[in-house]
This record gives structure tokens, C-alpha cells and sequence, in this order.
């Protein structure tokens, strides 16, 4: 095994030329008044750009048309990209088209990758991806959606929750219930839905990052499919192994969540540091008190362990594939979310009422940083599951394992003839 944690020089220069790129280009589009059809226009020429260069939808692997980067690369693409909300959809690796192109990549029908997958790469649908219904996120095998076979088409019944872009994509993913008298983990199937059929209807929600629902880049929603007909070869991938191919998108999408939000703790970061050093209060620069020289010191090992821990993911993604890589992959979930979280409290701390008003960006970076310990799976659920598997590995002891008395009893047993020659005799 070797360790090696530098970047090689010709991917860092288009690691370089992606920094410059999104400060110069996408962060000035934070500031303007566009709604999502303006800013899908405005960023045409930028992403023209962004595929003269190559680093266009990277996340795909070579046999599905990308670059194959592999999880590290792609992990400091997202580093860069997360400081922007605005910046994926710049390098057509924004969720969830991302996610369900590598979806299609992986589970699609030659046809399925040609009538939906293309498109979606080149950026000319969009799609959502329906799993959630309500309280029953943590604990998929209780969802009830259901798609039943009726001739050669399926009948889709459900309602599903907070289905980001819903109302404005042209292909839903569906997570719905196939084969209800299987096991619990086989129940599920994925079916391709297009939006312009019939039965289909969205409510968008407000939410705390976007209160008046205007969503330059997603809304949210609640979605109530009713007798919803699509042919039986809408299925994506097998019959009943909805969750297997879910667990597939999942790995490497949590990478690229947990590096964005290293983008984001960076720049909430920098501008704690320069509020540190810019403003004087009772006779001294903030920067010389130590109460902010600790958060300056807290946040930056937060950021480097969030980094360290989500690269070694990435790395064990690339070294052994995704399914073996199942702790790190859940680590990083719960660890990433709430250091971002305290990095961005801080920073709006330092700036006071500026902090926390609409003129500085904390404010919209920190009500949608609150998400992240909710989707991809709630924080708790991650770390359940990293506590069993780590349990299993542990056998029960009457006495610990550890216990002096009990240890000092065999290394005498072990150890009498040395001892006996050395006259340790006594020991209490
Ligand atoms: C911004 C945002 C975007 C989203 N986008 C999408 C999308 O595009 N498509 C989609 O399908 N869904 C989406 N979701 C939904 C998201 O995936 C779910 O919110 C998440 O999986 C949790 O499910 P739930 O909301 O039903 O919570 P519930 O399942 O009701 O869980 C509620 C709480 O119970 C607690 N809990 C659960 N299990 C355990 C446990 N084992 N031990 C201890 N405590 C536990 C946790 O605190 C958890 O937060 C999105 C959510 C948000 C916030």
C-alpha cells in the first residue's frame, strides 16, 4: 500500500484553472436576479468553456463516456465546485442529474442510455429523482408507492416527499414498490418516468434554504402520481433490486456532497479570517483575540479532517470499489455535515448582524448546510450503521479483556522462569 498525498501537476493545473474559473465567472452570478430559465441561459457560453477544457460531466467513467477521473480527481473537482451552489450545473455534474445519469450508466438499457442518459449529459433534460415519502426516508422498505403490471404497462400509485426539481424535469427516477411479497430488501424496482404523461401532479415546498420557493437551481416537492401508465420496459435495471442500484448511485455521490461542503467550509472559512483581520473592536483587531484565534485554529483542523477523511473514502472507492468502502463512505456523512455547520456558525458569528443578513452569503449557505445532516440519509442512520459493523467485530467478556488482575495472572504464568531467575518473586 503507498500513501501519496499530492496532486499530479497536470491535473492540478486544471484544478487551478477550475478555481479561477468559478471565482471569476460563476461567482458573480450569485449576486443577480435570475430565475432558472435565465440562469440555464446565462451559463451556455460558461459551459462551453468548461467542455473546451474537458471537465465537462467528469463523473461518469471512461466505458460510460467520461473521463474516469476516479473518485479522488473527482473529489477535488467538487472541493472547488461546492463553494458555489451555482458552479455544478456550470460543469454538468450537478445533482440529481449526476446521480441519475450514473444510474442510467449503470443499470439502463442500451435505449434507455440513448433516449435518456445523452440528453442528460448534454445538459438538454433534467431529471428528479423520487424515493422519499414522508417519515419514511431513514427506512425505504417501508415505502408504499407501488407500480403494478397490466399488460405492458406498468400502473404507478404514490405519493412521494421533497423530490428536488420534480416540477421542472423531464424524467423522474421512481423508487416504487414491484413486487410487494418479496423480502423487504427486494421489493423495490427503479421505473423511468417521463413527465408528460398523464397523472402526475407536484406541489412545491418551501424550505428553510429557499423559504419563498424560487429555486434558481432546484425547488422541492411533494409529487402524487395517480394511475400513471409507462410501458414495462420503464424499468431500470433488474426487477426488485430498486435498492441495490440505489446503494451503487450512493458511494460516490456522498464523496462528491462531502467535498462540496469542504468548498463551502473553505470559503465561509476565508471570510471568518478576513473579518478576523479587517475589524477592531475595544482597542484590537479580532484577529488578536484569542476567543477568535481558537475558532480560526477549530475550524481549520475541522475543515483538514473532513478533507483528510472524505479523500481516504474516495481513495478506498478507487482502490477497492464502493461496496467495500461502505464505513468510510457513511464516516464522512455525519462527520462532514456538522463541521460545516460549525464553520459556518462561526463565520457568521465573527460578522455580527452583517453575518446574518442577506448581505453577506452565510446566511443562504447556512440554511441549506442544515439539509445536509438530513438527506443521503439522516446523520443517525449513518452512524448506526457504522457503530454495527464496527460492534460486530468485537466478542463479549465477562471480565474486560483488559482486566489487570487478570492479565498480570498469566504473564506470571508466562513469564515464571525469567522471573524466577530475576527474583521478581512478589508481585502485588
Ligand atoms: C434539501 C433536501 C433535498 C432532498 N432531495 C430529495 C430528492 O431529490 N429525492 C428524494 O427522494 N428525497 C429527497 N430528500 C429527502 C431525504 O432523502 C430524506 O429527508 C431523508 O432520507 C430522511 O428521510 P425522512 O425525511 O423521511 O426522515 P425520517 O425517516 O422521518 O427520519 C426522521 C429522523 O428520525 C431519526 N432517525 C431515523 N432513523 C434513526 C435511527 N436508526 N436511529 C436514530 N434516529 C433515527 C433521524 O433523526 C431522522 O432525521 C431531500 C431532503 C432534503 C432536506
Amino acid at each position: 500500500m503507498s500513501w501519496n498525498f499530492s496532486t499530479d501537476p497536470e491535473f492540478e493545473a486544471k484544478l487551478a484553472w477550475m478555481r479561477d474559473f468559478v471565482k471569476e465567472e460563476v461567482y458573480p452570478l450569485e449576486t443577480l436576479p435570475l430565475d432558472y430559465k435565465q440562469f440555464r441561459e446565462i451559463i451556455k457560453p460558461l459551459q462551453d468553456q468548461v467542455r473546451e477544457q474537458g471537465l465537462w460531466a467528469a463523473h461518469l467513467g471512461p466505458d460510460h463516456g467520461g473521463q474516469g477521473y476516479g473518485q479522488v480527481k473527482l473529489g477535488l473537482m467538487h472541493e472547488i465546485l461546492g463553494a458555489s451552489e451555482l458552479a455544478p450545473p456550470v460543469f454538468g455534474v450537478h445533482a440529481p442529474d449526476t446521480g441519475n445519469s450514473e444510474l442510467i450508466a449503470i443499470g439502463g438499457t442500451e435505449e434507455q442510455k440513448e433516449r435518456y442518459m445523452e440528453p442528460l449529459l448534454a445538459n438538454e433534460i433534467w431529471s428528479a429523482y423520487s424515493m422519499t415519502e414522508q417519515g419514511t426516508g431513514s427506512d425505504p422498505t417501508q415505502f408504499t408507492t407501488s407500480a403494478v403490471l397490466d399488460g405492458d404497462e406498468w400502473v404507478v400509485n404514490g405519493t412521494k416527499f421533497c423530490v428536488g426539481n420534480a416540477d421542472r424535469s423531464d424524467i423522474h427516477i421512481l423508487m416504487c414498490v414491484t413486487d410487494p411479497d418479496a423480502d423487504r430488501h427486494s421489493r423495490a424496482s427503479m421505473l423511468i418516468i417521463p413527465t408528460d404523461v398523464p397523472g402526475i401532479e407536484t406541489r412545491e415546498i418551501a424550505l428553510m434554504s429557499d423559504p419563498e420557493g424560487k429555486g434558481v437551481l432546484h425547488t422541492h416537492c411533494e409529487v402524487i402520481y395517480t394511475d400513471v401508465r409507462v410501458p414495462k420496459d420503464a424499468l431500470l435495471g433488474e426487477r426488485g433490486k430498486g435498492f441495490e442500484l440505489a446503494q451503487k448511485r450512493l458511494g460516490p455521490g456522498r464523496i462528491h456532497h462531502c467535498m462540496r461542503w469542504i468548498g463551502v467550509s473553505r470559503r465561509a472559512f476565508d471570510m471568518l479570517c478576513e473579518r478576523a483581520v479587517s475589524k477592531s473592536v475595544h482597542g484590537g483587531l479580532l484577529s488578536d483575540k484569542q476567543m477568535i484565534q481558537q475558532w480560526v485554529a477549530d475550524s481549520i483542523a475541522a475543515i483538514e479532517s473532513m478533507r483528510l477523511l472524505t479523500l481516504n473514502a474516495a481513495w478506498k472507492i478507487d482502490q477497492v470499489g464502493a461496496s467495500n468502502a461502505r464505513q468510510e463512505i457513511a464516516m464522512i456523512k455525519y462527520a462532514g455535515a456538522p463541521a460545516m455547520h460549525d464553520v459556518l456558525d462561526r463565520a457568521i458569528q465573527i460578522h455580527g448582524a452583517l453575518g446574518f443578513s442577506g448581505d453577506m452569503p452565510l446566511e443562504h449557505m447556512y440554511r441549506w448546510a442544515r439539509a445536509s445532516r438530513l438527506y443521503d440519509g439522516p446523520d443517525e442512520v449513518h452512524k448506526v450503521a457504522v457503530a454495527k459493523r464496527i460492534l460486530r467485530g468485537y466478542e463479549p467478556h465477562d471480565l474486560p479483556s483488559e482486566h489487570v488482575p487478570t492479565r498480570r495472572a498469566a504473564a506470571l504464568e508466562k513469564y515464571a522462569e525469567q522471573l524466577e531467575r530475576l527474583g521478581v518473586l512478589h508481585v502485588a
